[in-house]
């Protein structure tokens, strides 16, 4: 009972130092710059943000392959792994598809692009010529890495350098086929193989607790880093699309999750809202799924009583390829591009750009600014200026932070989907731990 006071105390105070943040960051960012306060920027606030990043993605690797071996051998045997395997696909799509029509429907609705000067438009493209024509190299490489690039992301030739890469859907395939193998060879054997893997596992949960103590002060120096370096200036010309983008998220995070936690997994939705809070903030801080995951993982296990077989599942295979936020974000953009350069897409185009953005949503890294060439090549195959990036690029930080929390909470949801079809007992551990 202490400790769980202990939780919702950093909860709280996790909360707060993103707010502290934000207001230093904002103090910071019209100080300007100057060598005072690059130096203070530099030298110290942003080693503690850095340390925390480093600190979460180390705890990655090691507590998905571990974690996910237990939970597959737990699930006791293969039809129960495709059987829930299909269920969180077949969720995952469906909320996907859901984001990107919210998406859709603002965009299509306010018309922000319309309001857009040509003078603004071209000057953002002169001014970010070379930092476009990088990004534009790297979308090039992007159809190939979706297909045939996924059977090689996903089967290793070599699972050692893969996990040195963080590549997590090879991590996942081979973490996957081992707990399969395990239940298949003698009972004997695999037992002493799955409590080593368990006390790993549960050794690397204990190691993200100490570093979500650490989570405070360190998300508001994410926090003062990122809103120091935003350009407020570029962000008045762009203002009526961070507004339309800020309400797609918000309509998908308070109102679909809201429905799904009220009808399917039928849990209170204020308690849904509160005990996710250490994930949300991690995600505003770090803009980065994967640096999120080992909070996922503990928050479910820890704030709602999810088993390790079902976080251990759904939350890697979410982080990797479940991103609603990033969809919604992507059509929005590329409409919002298409409307300021006049280009008008018709109603076959914006199919083909659901669906583009459906499942190119899935081949995005869970990084900063991992959507961004996967973005370009969905609009250039739409007949969309690729170089119509400049316009939101300097805006994007703020808009990654955003989209990486409703990513994060599609994985949560997605988890505790699972516990529902299990028949976990969530409000139970709820109550008892209120
Ligand atoms: N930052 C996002 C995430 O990690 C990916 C993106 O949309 O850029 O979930």
């Amino acid at each position: 009972m202490k400790k769980d006071k202990a939780e919702k105390n950093n909860s709280t105070k996790i909360f707060i130092g993103l707010i502290i943040g934000g207001i230093i960051g904002y103090i910071f960012n019209i100080w300007g710059a100057g060598p005072l306060r690059d130096g203070i920027l530099k030298y110290v606030v942003s080693p503690v943000g850095i340390a925390f990043l480093r600190a979460l993605f180390m705890v990655v690797v090691p507590l998905v392959f571990c974690s996910l071996v237990v939970g597959v051998a737990q699930l006791g045997n293969v039809q129960n792994v495709g059987r829930l395997g299909g269920r969180l696909i077949s969720f995952y799509l469906i909320t996907t598809l859901f984001a990107v029509l919210i998406g859709q429907f603002f965009i299509s609705t306010v018309r922000p692009g319309d309001g857009v000067s040509a003078e603004t438009r071209d000057s953002s493209v002169a001014a970010m010529q070379e930092q476009v024509a990088s990004l534009q190299a790297k979308s090039t490489a992007v159809n190939d890495s979706l297909w045939p690039g996924l059977v090689e992301k996903v089967i290793p030739k070599n699972i050692i350098s893969e996990m040195a890469a963080t590549n997590m859907l090879a991590i996942i395939f081979v973490a996957i086929l081992l707990g399969i193998a395990l239940l298949a060879i003698d009972k004997n054997k695999s037992k002493v193989a799955i409590s080593f893997f368990d006390a790993i596992s549960d050794a690397c949960i204990v190691i993200v607790g100490w570093i979500m103590r650490m989570a405070p002060y360190c998300v508001a120096a994410l926090i003062i880093t990122a809103v120091s370096n935003f350009g407020l200036e570029v962000m008045k010309n762009v203002a009526l699309y961070i507004g339309v983008v800020i309400a797609g998220y918000l309509t998908h995070f308070f109102v679909s999750y809201s429905l799904i936690m009220k009808f399917i997994v039928k849990i209170p939705i204020k308690e849904f809202y509160k005990r996710i809070l250490p994930i949300v903030s991690t995600a505003f801080g770090t803009s980065s799924s994967s640096a999120t995951m080992p909070t996922t993982i503990r928050t479910l296990e820890k704030n709602f009583g999810v088993p390790e077989k079902i976080s251990s599942f759904s939350v890697p295979l979410g982080a990797t390829v479940n991103m609603d936020g990033t969809a919604l974000f992507e059509v929005i953009a590329a409409l919002f591009i298409a409307q300021v350069f006049g280009v008008e897409i018709s109603l076959t185009g914006q199919f083909t750009l659901v669906i583009l953005v459906l499942l190119t949503s899935i081949g995005v890294a869970g990084v900063p600014g991992g959507s961004i060439p996967i973005l370009i090549s969905a609009m250039a195959s739409l007949g969309i200026p690729p170089a119509g990036i400049a316009l939101i690029l300097g805006v994007d930080r703020l808009l990654d932070m955003g989209r990486t929390v409703v990513n994060v909470t599609g994985d949560a949801a997605g988890a505790l989907y699972l516990s529902k079809i299990e028949n976990v007992d969530l409000n139970g551990h709820i109550q008892e731990t209120s």
